[in-house]
């Protein structure tokens, strides 16, 4: 039924259950798998010298995220392809979905934010309002 799936991940235990359920599916339906994390911009009045470093490290631990992120998923028949995107997290993923032609959008209930009563974190109720294919949110 699905055949091009994308997860988000940013390094929460949500992002990580998210993709294992993604991975899961990617295996059952022998989808494409496109694993995602997106880091904002780095605000300019940090200056130029200090702007390289904080950029590379930030870049530096969306790869590793990333990285954790495969591990779990493990093998599928398809193809799995992790992505670094820049921006804000709903904005990046929704765009990275068209541009893929992605058919269903994986993402946890909640992710990094302190908020502890929150239900629903403002990313993925986001994806959830804009996307237009189905997206599956885990708990
Ligand atoms: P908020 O960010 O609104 O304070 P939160 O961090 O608890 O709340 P979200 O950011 O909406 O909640 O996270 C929900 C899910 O969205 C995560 O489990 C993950 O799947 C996805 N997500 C969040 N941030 C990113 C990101 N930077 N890159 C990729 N996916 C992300
Ligand atoms: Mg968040």
């Amino acid at each position: 039924m699905f055949k091009r799936i994308l997860v988000g991940v940013d390094g929460s235990e949500h992002g990580y259950k998210a993709a294992q359920v993604a991975g899961e599916l990617a295996r059952h339906m022998e989808a494409d798998l496109w694993v995602v994390v997106s880091f904002e911009e780095v605000p300019r009045y940090l200056g130029d010298s200090h702007l390289q470093g904080v950029i590379t490290a930030r870049i530096r631990e969306a790869h590793e995220i990333l990285r954790r992120a495969q591990e779990i998923i493990g093998a599928i028949p398809g193809t799995l392809t992790p992505e670094v995107l820049e921006g804000p997290p709903a904005e990046a993923i929704l765009t990275a979905a068209d541009a893929r032609g992605v058919d269903l959008i994986v993402m946890g209930t909640r992710g990094l934010g302190r908020l502890a009563g929150l239900l629903l974190g403002s990313q993925s109720q986001k994806v959830a309002a804009h996307a237009k294919c189905p997206v599956l949110l885990v708990r």
